[in-house]
């Protein structure tokens, strides 16, 4: 059992008993459960204010367990000149490497060269990149032989190939980093639930925000909290939460959509990540090792509309299969590919003129409304550190609260371990590991998935001790069953959704829903 200090506790029915309290005032409310708001969230409570974090979906159900999986400082945009958003990134991959060693880990590259001009280009870029990073490098860059390259990626195309530069960033899990940052929160006694919408904002006689209305999704109940301060960090969302503010307001964001695909580590069995340094619309491609199979990616398609289930088009999947097919020998092909995910980039909307969205800054930006409404545009999974400890800063100063300091560049993050077995298939559990595996070596012959490796025990523990509420969460969240091979994810969920009704207390109705909802969605990540 994980016990937790300040009678703090990891069932839904405890935190709703706390939001339920109609005397409280929390100090800060965060509408949003993905990176950014769980990091504001963090921050807030690490400093010790009654904080409040609410998520209409699951946590990391948006963007922010759709990403490439990278900490990175960002090679490209050393290319576009952000020297300051590179650096910036690479303090925060050091500071969540030693923060959360269970989740993050260091992750070589090669860049395969075919020719001179490219050879020094990345050579002589990469150290630049090193150089930015100074003390905090994962590692310096190098160029590798020919020989080094074909042996270091078996199935690279030789074919005119020179050499490889050879550098170092971080790798991650994301939606893992996100459950283990829910956990930090109630942990640290703030509160942080999911399935729990909010539906509209609460003003004063003055017309300045002190709480918001909220619904259950699950229960449909609805409920008034007051705060001092409200924060919106919903994303691609943050402007339909900034209309229920202010109906009239102009749109802050602009949404560009990246696709994946993952496939099986035979088409790319290397420990190293492939990067594609310059892709024919202008960009950088990964090949990434993740969980034992490989995640390849991405694109940038403007969309017009942001939702939580976003669909990858035609020509992305088509653009990712063309582009790594001139990187391998042996070529992936549609029915090759075990699960295709697409994630939407909030990105804050550029002030001046007409701009690709692969060239707008990645940098994040807090704006302030006159009702007091602190939302956070843009950011990266990297940075969301640096974006909850300015975000607090910004409340405090706007507020005049007395100034706290940060204390979350050193906080251990929930499940922090120092040791790790990369091979291990229950690794990111990290200080959890011990504890189901026991459990597991209890009821040794309940695996649901010998292929993926999932346990019964598992989808107990999720359900227990890591807020899962349907079988989506399990297999997308709390397992990456889902991203990592969407048909055996549909094989497993009836098994999944069995165990889960025992747990919650459900009825075979709700069984037979869950399984024909996570069917239909998770047949949206196969290719036919
Ligand atoms: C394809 C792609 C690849 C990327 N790769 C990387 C990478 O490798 N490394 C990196 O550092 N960054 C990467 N990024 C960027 C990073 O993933 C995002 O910047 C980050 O995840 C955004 O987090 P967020 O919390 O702002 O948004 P989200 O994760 O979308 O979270 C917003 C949340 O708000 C919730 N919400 C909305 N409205 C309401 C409401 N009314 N009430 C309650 N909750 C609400 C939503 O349900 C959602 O969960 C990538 C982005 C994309 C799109």
């Amino acid at each position: 059992m994980v016990s937790l200090p300040n009678n703090q506790s990891f069932k839904r029915e405890d935190i709703l008993h706390q939001i339920k309290d109609e005397q409280l005032t929390w100090d800060i409310l965060v509408i949003g459960g993905g990176a950014t708001g769980l990091g504001i969230a963090l921050d807030a409570v690490a400093r010790g204010y009654k904080t409040l974090l609410v998520e209409q979906s699951d946590f990391a159900k948006g963007t922010s367990g759709r990403s490439t999986k990278l900490v990175h400082g960002g090679v490209r945009y050393l290319a576009q000149g952000n020297i300051r958003l590179v650096r910036q990134a690479a303090v925060e991959r050091g500071l969540l490497l030693s923060n959360a060693p269970h989740l993050v880990k260091n992750q070589t590259f090669i860049i395969p060269v075919y020719n001179y001009r490219d050879k020094w280009k990345y050579t002589l870029g990469l150290k630049v990149y090193d150089w930015i990073s100074g003390i905090l490098t994962f590692g310096g860059s190098v160029f590798i032989s020919r020989k080094a390259t074909i042996e270091s990626m078996p199935n690279i195309n030789a074919n005119g190939l020179l050499g490889g530069v050879l550098y170092h960033d971080g790798q991650f899990d994301d939606a893992r980093l996100a459950i283990n940052l829910a956990q930090s929160i109630i942990e640290k006694g703030g509160c942080a639930i999911n399935y729990m919408k909010i539906t509209g904002l609460l003003k004063d006689e003055n017309q300045q925000i002190n709480g918001a209305l909220i619904e259950d999704a699950e229960a449909g109940e609805r409920y008034k909290v007051k705060a001092k301060a409200v924060v919106n960090a919903t994303g691609v969302f943050v402007d339909a939460v900034l209309q229920m503010d202010n109906a009239t307001g102009k749109k802050t964001i602009c949404v560009s959509q990246g696709v994946h695909l993952v496939l099986d580590k035979k088409f790319y069995p290397s420990d190293h990540a492939l990067m594609i340094p310059e892709t024919s619309d202008g960009r950088v491609l990964f090949a990434v090792p993740w969980h034992n199979k490989v995640v390849v990616g991405t694109t940038d398609t403007p969309v017009e509309e942001a939702s939580l289930e976003p669909q990858a088009l035609e020509n992305e999947i088509a653009f990712i299969l063309d582009t790594v097919s001139v990187y391998f020998i042996e070529k992936p092909r549609r029915s090759d590919v075990l699960s295709v995910f697409a994630g939407l980039r909030p990105l804050a909307v550029p002030q001046k003129g007409k701009q690709k969205t692969k060239e707008i800054s990645r940098s994040h930006k807090v704006i302030i409304s006159p009702s007091k409404l602190f939302t956070m545009l843009g950011g990266k999974w990297t940075t969301y550190r640096k974006m909850g400890e300015d975000m607090v800063n910004r409340i405090e100063k706007e507020l005049n609260w007395p100034h706290k300091k940060t204390t979350t560049a050193s906080l251990h993050i929930y499940g922090y371990a120092k040791r790790v077995n990369w091979n291990d298939p229950l690794y990111f559990y990290g200080s959890d590991t011990p504890k189901i595996r026991q459990q597991i070596n209890e009821n040794e012959n309940e695996w649901i998935s010998e292929k993926l490796k999932i346990h019964e025990m598992q989808v107990v523990w999720a359900v227990e001790h890591e807020m899962a509420r349907t079988v989506e969460d399990v297999l997308s969240r709390r397992t990456r069953a889902l991203l990592l091979d969407a048909r055996e994810s549909i094989r497993i969920a009836p098994a999944v959704a069995k165990i889960m009704a025992g747990e919650l207390k459900r009825d075979d109705e709700w069984v037979r829903q869950q399984v024909d909802y996570f069917t239909k969605l998770a047949n949206g990540y196969t290719l036919k």
